[in-house]
């Protein structure tokens, strides 16, 4: 990371530099099993990763719930990121903080409204970002992580219009790349970060990373 510190300035840009020698493994169940009770995920602690290989975190440091003030956290605001909800990490490493397949649901929210009032709004064509109910990734317990919506009827359906969901914003029923039916987590439709705030499965402990 450098930071671009002109004396004179009145802020201070940040550039992330992405290493492209790194190698991500990941170490997921094949058949995931329920925990006994759910696992919440702590701050940025991994998640999984989405359908491209990019690792999904929990909440950056910013967004932790503790006072304001203390320990240089808890004011409420999201660190730097992109409009699709990533950024590199000082080792390098890019992952997301927000589903970004359905981040623009949150841009678009009226309590943000930032795609009218800053044209903010996630246009990579790497990333489904017009299909808020896509297929967007794995959690490390191997249960498949959606966007903020299923498609019922060729409709955006609210995830707790089709099947009550649980504390972790999951939940059961059949999709089109589990006809059979799965139980899969979605991102928040609003609110920021939004990814799954906890795991109903079993995952395996270790640093789902590696620095080579
Ligand atoms: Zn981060
Ligand atoms: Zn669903």
């Amino acid at each position: 990371m450098h930071y671009s510190t002109d004396e004179m300035c009145n802020y201070c840009e940040v550039f992330l530099s992405y290493d492209s020698s790194l190698t991500v493994t990941y170490l997921i169940p094949v058949t995931p099993e329920f925990r006994s009770e759910a696992y919440y995920i702590p701050t940025v602690g991994s998640i999984g990763l989405g359908i491209n290989g990019i690792p999904i975190k929990g909440d950056p440091p910013s967004v932790t719930t503790a006072e304001a003030g203390i320990g240089g956290t808890g004011s409420g605001n999201i660190p730097a990121l992109d409009h699709c909800g990533g950024h590199a990490d000082p080792a390098g490493y890019y992952h997301w903080h927000f589903i970004p397949q359905s981040i623009n649901t949150v841009f678009d929210a009226p309590e943000y409204n930032f795609t009218n009032l800053y044209g903010i709004s996630c246009t990579n064509t790497y990333i489904e970002y017009e299909d808020h109910a896509a297929f967007a990734g794995l959690a490390k317990d191997g249960f498949p992580i959606y966007a903020a919506y299923d498609l019922i009827d060729g409709a955006n359906t609210l995830p707790a219009d089709v099947a009550t969901t649980d504390e972790c914003n999951g939940h059961t029923h059949a999709t089109e790349e589990f006809p059979d039916g799965a139980y899969h987590y979605h991102a928040l439709e609003t609110g920021a970060p939004t990814v799954p705030v906890c795991l109903m499965g079993s995952y395996v402990d270790r640093n789902d990373f590696t620095v080579q």
